[in-house]
């Protein structure tokens, strides 16, 4: 996620000299200008694909191995997500009417269980109504209660089962736990006119699907949307299929690589679609921009420029398609292979595309098990915002570095330790500058081959993994020969800014 303002007023310029088009006054006629008529909300209701059930898949094929994790209950949101459940593949079929603002959705989730029991739970939004569940085919009982739908039946450790669900609803997007101004609410969002995205770290995708919604859990998508046309539905991975009828337009997404929820995106909107490609290596970049906004897409063509600065860095892009959807919020997400950022100067500005591509590697190719290692996303991606940043306005490193040091005790202050944050602060600025300002130290201690070695080995050695901080630091010790509990305890846990070299 990417981060605009900071909570000191010394930051202030600091920021926005490092983000050129960051402005705490943005002006709001500059973000939302009104729709043509031609998108005027469409009054045709949408209903699932008759067929969604006939091509279910076999939860034992061997392609969803790749997607086995290791659930946990989340140490800092243990209240979402559920240990009992390991999905290997989401299969989400999805109708949006945008008059009624009503969801359909029939979910079928290839899943092992982790152990023996009587009972699955998931979370899924109270907002949605349940009309059935189905086990390998055959109806089962639920409750659905708040947040948590269990499924009783009984299940053994290590058994696939396919796992299907039909419900409908408006859904609501939940509070998120933090102070931020870019954004308060997770999940799924609908605009004045009836269109729909979504954004939901660090949890929130329970909101309009039913989902074990704990980033250890890591999944396949094949995604099926259909929308009024000319909206369309626009989601992560590759756009296998695009289809219009009765009014209706059905847009099928298919993802290659497994990921976890809070990194799932789906938009709904009339939207245009422009690529361009990377000079050097030819990878191709799509933008899903509003019909009547298409002027914005001319801005995020230096997504690709910036591209190649990372891959430069970090080796190969590590996944098969990257896009970016626009979408009518104020934040930017990593969202896996397609990237949603909120229509402001700041959030489609080159360096917000540098920091949530950045992500791709770190967050999305490794992503953490548990929320306590935010820091792991955070703190690289920020420290290559910030090399990118000096690099391109001509200042130098180590006087960035200094920099962020000055306000950086504060930050640890309000919001806690980058590792050991207080549960109502998600994402603050303690979980970005501290582990930056650590990555920067580090450098300094191994020396640029050594540093730079493993900061482009580590996304690969825990490729589609989750990874938390003893196993990411003993790597790192391992690659480096070098014991440094005390350097990352102090930095990651201490109360104060460690002292720099
Ligand atoms: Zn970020």
């Amino acid at each position: 996620m990417s981060r605009q303002r900071v909570a000191v007023g010394a930051v202030v310029l600091l920021a926005s000299s490092l983000l050129t088009a960051c402005s705490d006054d943005e002006d709001p006629s500059s973000e939302q200008t009104p729709p043509p008529a031609s998108s005027a909300t469409p009054t045709v209701t949408a209903t699932i694909a008759d067929d969604a059930e006939d091509d279910a898949p076999d939860p034992a094929d061997p392609g969803f191995d790749m997607a086995l994790s290791t659930p946990r209950e989340d140490s800092v949101y243990p209240d979402v997500g559920d240990p009992s459940v390991d999905a290997l593949h989401y299969d989400l079929d999805l109708a949006w009417t945008p008059e009624t603002e009503t969801l359909e959705g029939l979910v079928t989730i290839a899943l092992r269980s982790t152990g023996d029991g009587d009972r699955l739970q998931l979370d899924l939004g109270s907002s949605l109504d349940v009309d059935s569940v189905t086990l390998d085919g055959k109806d089962v009982e639920f409750e659905h209660s708040g947040k948590n739908l269990v499924i009783s039946s009984p299940v053994r450790k290590d058994q696939r089962y396919l796992l299907a669900v039909h419900y409908a609803g408006t859904p609501k997007p939940t509070a998120a736990p933090t102070t931020r101004i870019d954004f308060s609410t997770s999940g799924w969002h609908v605009t004045e006119d009836g269109e729909t995205w979504t954004m939901q770290e660090p949890y929130g995708a329970y909101t309009w699907y039913p989902v074990n919604d704990q980033p250890a859990d890591k999944a396949l998508y094949d995604f099926t949307i259909t929308v009024p046309s000319p909206w369309v539905g626009v989601a992560n991975g590759e756009l296998a299929e695009r289809t219009e009828s009765g009014g209706l337009t059905t847009t099928t997404w298919h993802t290659t690589e497994p990921m976890s929820s809070y990194l799932v995106t789906v938009a709904t909107g009339d939207y245009t679609m422009t690529t361009n490609t990377t000079d050097r290596s030819g990878m191709e970049i799509s933008y899903w921009v509003p019909t009547d906004q298409q002027d914005l897409a001319q801005g995020l063509y230096s997504a690709a420029g910036a591209l190649e600065w990372l891959e430069d860095k970090l080796g190969p892009f590590p996944f098969d398609t990257l896009g970016f959807l626009l979408v009518d919020n104020r934040s930017g997400m990593e969202t896996q292979t397609m990237i949603t950022l909120g229509i402001t100067e700041y959030t489609t500005s080159t360096p917000v595309l540098l920091h949530e591509m950045a992500h791709q590697w770190y967050g999305d190719e490794v992503s953490p098990s548990d929320w306590r290692d935010m820091w792991m996303n955070e703190g690289m991606v920020m420290y290559l915002q910030g090399m990118w940043t000096a690099e391109q306005d001509g200042f130098s490193l180590d006087e960035m570095m200094d920099e962020w040091a000055e306000f950086e005790d504060d930050m640890r202050r309000e919001s806690g330790p980058p590792a050991n944050y207080d549960p109502a602060e998600f994402g603050e600025g303690n979980v970005y500058y501290g582990p930056a300002l650590m990555w920067h130290e580090l450098r300094k201690r191994l020396g640029d081959r050594v540093f730079f070695e493993m900061m482009r080995e580590w996304p690969e050695a825990r490729s589609n993994q989750n990874s938390g901080r003893d196993d990411y630091l003993a790597w790192i010790e391992d690659q480096t020969g070098k014991e440094l509990t005390s350097f990352f305890d102090a930095w990651l846990l201490g109360e104060t800014t460690p002292p720099r070299a």
